[in-house]
């Protein structure tokens, strides 16, 4: 069977794309390793998201506008978001209501393990490890198979660099860690994370507790030791998972027929670890540019174009915070200090829940300029 396009990989970002491009009447297939994976990940989303992709409200777990953020010396910062909240998700539930999304559009779902892909003719062939499917033919390919994507490796994409690793547990509550059902708490602490942060997020029956790091000389699994230990939960989790987050886009995620999404393409932002938001919007970014391409040959090229003018000034912001506060634990103290102001958090929560950039006034920025070069010279 041919398809116009195949989308590989059954996460946010290749649901999203595959519902896009059925939608437009384009004939696409949608192949997932395994229709009942537990992708590693927080689950806490922006409500723009929750607005732009009309989440249904049953698969928002919780809705939180109260955040703390902890510093090494264990100094709290409780902060609160008057115009808005972080959704919390399941994953196992939220992707597959994306996959039936998709379905409901049009899009033909299968289970496969992509094993190669060849360009033949005018498109590819794509061999899967499901014997029940024949090599699988498509026009364009999109990749959204996460960050070890075999569609980039098959391509010759150029390498995805910067990768946190990331470790999450789960327990269910207990009197003991009911206090933290309903606040969303980050730790910047050097002995949870050298180079990145901890956080606590609340779930329906559970709390989903991690850390992560980019520096393969730590080792993870002793951070998230140390981690629950300095919370004070003795109790044993129910899931441990862990995973990659690939925190710098690709140098190029878009070919002439084949373009990358999501993780494959390596967008997370830095300092925060966010993906969901940025794979569902490139998902549908990507998918409205391959749909322009098919009907009306414009380039692919327009899609990363369109995704770097939109969002490179917060990945650019995000990357130079982290390597500035990141860097050891008189930085982070600093960090959470400069939190602690009222101006800082209005601009931090509005343009994480709406991803826009919100101008300030000329004296806010102001001062907000002198507190951090305070902080940072007292960090030092
Ligand atoms: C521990 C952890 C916590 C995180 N917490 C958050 C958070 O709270 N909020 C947030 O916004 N982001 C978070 N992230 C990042 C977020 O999970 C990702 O950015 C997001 O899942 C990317 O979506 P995606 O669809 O691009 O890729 P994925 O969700 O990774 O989906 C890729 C899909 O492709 C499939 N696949 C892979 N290889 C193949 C193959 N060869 N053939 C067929 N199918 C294949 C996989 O099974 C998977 O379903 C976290 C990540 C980690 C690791």
């Amino acid at each position: 069977m041919r398809y116009d396009v195949a989308v590989i990989g059954g996460g946010p970002s290749g649901a999203v794309a595959a519902a896009v491009l059925a939608k437009a009447g384009i004939s696409t297939i949608l192949i997932e390793r395994n229709l009942k994976n537990v992708k590693p990940c927080g689950g806490a989303i922006p409500l723009g998201l929750i607005k732009e992709f009309n989440i249904p409200d049953e698969l928002i777990e919780k809705k939180l506008s109260n955040m703390r953020a902890r510093s090494p010396k264990g100094r709290y910062i409780d902060m609160n978001m008057p115009n808005g909240y972080v959704g919390m998700v399941r994953r196992e539930k939220f992707d597959h209501y994306l996959r039936s999304e998709a379905e409901r559009a049009g899009a033909v779902l299968v289970e496969g393990l992509i094993k190669s892909i060849t360009h033949s003719g005018e498109g590819f062939v794509i061999n899967t490890l499901n014997d029940k499917l024949a090599p699988l033919r498509a026009r364009k390919i999109i990749g959204a198979d996460g960050a070890n994507s075999i569609t980039a490796n098959e391509l010759h994409f150029p390498p995805n660099e910067l990768k946190v690793i990331a470790m999450q547990q789960r327990f269910k509550y207990t009197p003991a860690i009911q206090k933290f059902s309903d606040i969303v708490e980050i730790w910047f602490d050097g002995e949870v994370s050298p180079d990145f942060y901890g956080w606590i997020f609340p779930k329906a029956d559970h709390l989903a507790i991690g850390t992560g790091t980019e520096d393969n000389h730590h080792n993870l699994k002793a951070l998230q030791k140390r981690f629950v230990e300095k919370i004070g939960i003795t109790d044993r989790p129910y899931l441990d998972e862990a995973a990659k987050i690939p925190m710098k886009p690709r140098r190029s995620f878009t070919q002439t027929k084949a373009i990358l999404v999501g993780d494959a393409a390596g967008l997370v932002t830095p300092a925060n670890g966010e993906g969901i938001f940025f794979a569902m919007r490139s998902g549908k970014l990507g998918a409205q540019a391959m749909i322009e391409n098919i009907k009306n040959k414009a380039p692919l090229h327009n899609y990363e174009k369109e995704f770097r003018k939109l969002y490179a000034p917060i990945f650019f912001g995000l990357e130079v915070l982290q390597s500035v506060y990141y860097r050891n634990d008189r930085l982070r103290e600093s960090f959470v200090a400069i939190c602690a102001d009222d101006d800082v958090q209005r601009i931090t929560f509005d343009s994480y829940l709406y991803k826009k950039m919100v101008p300030a006034p000329f004296s806010t920025q102001m001062k907000i300029f002198s507190k951090n070069i305070y902080h940072l010279i007292k960090g030092r």
